[in-house]
């Protein structure tokens, strides 16, 4: 079988002639956007590490078959809720933190030799949530890497980590995939057929992983039809119903951060479409049965306006990131958005434009 991932050429790549050479790192850092490949990349390359067959990853020897079934048991997944030492803990999957708990159950696992395998593989995703205690506890473990184990690392938003982690680990870029790539990957790997594949490898904005999980689960496509519905509705409304908004997203962050997220997501497309149409590539747009209703929008915001909602976002999801109060974080983005007309005709009345709130 050897490696399976679609694209990301250059980094199975890096990865293969490390496991070819012998020259693995101790540790990793898969950084990139979401949904990209990190994780299945990071199995595979545990399961190149740990193979018996001839062509390393051969998928079809014990070693690859226990790991791609997540049974193997010298590879760990760290992940936000998982499994720590503490007896008394019960984590759940909607906690925000990899807490320094479930860094001590990693380090006193990776003091003993591996079980049956040739090399120990820990992967802590995402690494981006482990929190201050956990993250100084992890840098301890990279100062004096065990031996025989390779740590992964795994993130989207590798900023998020500490400087002296970084530094610590090979960095690996993976990158968001072309459209055709997805499209094609989707046909042929999962007999999508012609017309859905193109559809979802459009909406996927460069990540398989979106749209694979897509296809299996309806309510994504209905939530972002919903948060698309949302920016459109809410780039004309006046303040009142903004900071409505708001308040009631802000109010549910901590249940849900991903939703949140997975909302301002969704709105930075929208917002990306605006700038490209007032900037004249209409055609790299992604909303292409929108672009009847994006198109006077962009008009009336132009690419100063897209770029300073799109700014507005990113500056939202950062604060968010770095626990500023979820509903001040959003009203401040609420405040930043261009307010749009949703009906262009005021325009050739010769009306000024609406200033609300
Ligand atoms: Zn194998
Ligand atoms: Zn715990």
């Amino acid at each position: 079988m050897s490696w399976t991932v679609v694209g990301q050429q250059p980094a199975v790549k890096a990865l293969a002639r490390a496991v070819a050479d012998g020259r693995v790192a101790h540790a990793y850092l898969f950084a990139g956007p979401l949904h990209t490949g990190k994780t299945l990349t990071a199995l595979q390359f545990a399961q190149a590490l740990n193979c018996t067959g001839e062509e390393p990853p051969c998928g079809r020897c014990r070693a690859c078959e226990r790991i791609a079934a997540h049974t193997h048991p010298d590879v760990e997944i760290v992940t936000v809720g998982g499994l720590c030492d503490e007896g008394e803990h019960r984590h759940a999957a909607d906690e925000r933190d990899i807490r320094i708990c479930h860094i001590r159950r990693l380090d006193r696992i990776v003091t003993r030799a591996p079980f049956e395998g040739r090399c120990r593989v820990v992967i802590i995703e995402p690494a981006d949530a482990m929190n201050d205690p956990a993250a100084n506890a992890l840098l301890k473990t990279l100062e004096e890497p065990p031996p025989r184990t390779v740590l992964i690392l795994i993130t989207g938003r590798e900023e998020m980590l500490l400087e002296t982690i970084r530094s610590r680990a090979r960095r690996i870029a993976f990158a968001g995939l072309p459209r055709a790539d997805i499209e094609r990957a989707l046909r042929d790997r999962w007999d999508v057929e012609p017309a859905r594949a193109a559809e979802l490898a459009r909406l996927s904005s460069g990540r398989l992983g979106w749209a694979v999980a897509a296809l299996h689960d309806e309510r994504m496509m209905q939530q972002r039809a919903e948060a698309l519905a949302r920016a459109e509705e809410l780039a004309g409304a006046s303040l009142t119903p903004r900071f409505a908004f708001a308040s009631e997203l802000g109010n549910g962050y901590t249940r849900d951060r991903a939703r949140v997220h997975a909302l301002l997501e969704v709105w930075q497309t929208w917002w990306r479409d605006l700038l490209l149409i007032a900037a004249g590539r209409q055609d790299e747009a992604v909303l292409r049965e929108r672009l009847d209703t994006l198109r006077p929008l962009a008009a009336q915001c132009g690419v100063p306006g897209a770029a300073r909602a799109l700014r507005a976002l990113a500056d939202a999801r950062q604060q968010l990131d770095e626990n500023a109060s979820p509903v001040l974080a959003l009203e401040a983005l609420m405040l930043a958005l261009p307010e749009l007309r949703p009906n262009p005709v005021a325009d050739r009345l010769g009306a000024g434009p609406r200033r609300g709130g």
